[in-house]
């Protein structure tokens, strides 16, 4: 079983060793086979030196650098277009998304389930506009599209290799990934 860990940055320069040092450590406990795909969506600061210098220890760690910034779901995209692991997990550079939750996520695949998203429990953080706003997203959402798109969620989670193949074949320019797994007709199911 090999994972690939996509994870699209933005001058992310200061997180991105303790990231990789936190997730490793977590593969390894898991015994599996795996890969970085670090995407670089035109950092302006020293994140692309710090990737490299972490791929000369690391040969499992590698970088896709774009010519400019093209936004967060391009950098995304373009990870999942590169993954060659059974299973896929994406998750954010900036350590707002726990690594110690990697573990449920393989237990959960290897239950069966495709698609393993992860479900926040606290948005206290949060303030209210942006609560409000985000509530009012996920109804018009669900209203125009008709799918059953669960609130709350992040763009932290592991996908069959299955599931990324399907994506590829999918090729908004302007992407919603979130949006385009209850879609895809695959086995899915949250984790807090
Ligand atoms: N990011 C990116 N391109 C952008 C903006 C952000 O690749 O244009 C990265 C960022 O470095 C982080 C992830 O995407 O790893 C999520 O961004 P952010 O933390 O700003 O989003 P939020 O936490 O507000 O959802
Ligand atoms: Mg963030």
């Amino acid at each position: 079983m090999k994972l690939s860990v996509v994870v699209p940055l933005l001058n992310e320069q200061d997180n991105l060793v303790p990231l990789y040092e936190h997730v490793s450590a977590v593969l390894r406990d898991l015994g599996a086979d795996y890969e970085f795909i670090f995407v670089d969506d035109g950092s302006t600061d020293e994140s692309a030196a710090r990737i490299a210098a972490l791929h000369a220890r690391d040969p499992r760690v590698k970088l896709l650098s774009f010519s400019r910034n093209f936004g967060h779901q391009t950098a995304l995209s373009a990870g999942l277009d590169h993954a060659t692991g059974d299973g896929v997990i994406s998750m954010d550079a900036d350590l707002q998304h726990p690594p110690d939750v990697i573990p449920q996520l393989v237990a959960r695949w290897r239950e069966g389930y495709d698609i393993v998203y992860t479900v926040r429990q606290s948005t206290d953080d949060v303030g209210l506009a942006r609560r409000l706003v985000s509530g009012a997203f996920y109804r018009v959402f669900r209203w125009l599209s008709r799918l059953d798109l669960p609130a709350n969620t992040a763009d932290f989670r592991l996908l069959d290799r299955k599931v990324v193949l399907a994506l590829r074949t999918l090729r908004e320019r302007t992407r919603f990934l979130r949006g385009l797994n209850p879609w895809d007709g695959y086995r899915s199911i949250g984790v807090p």
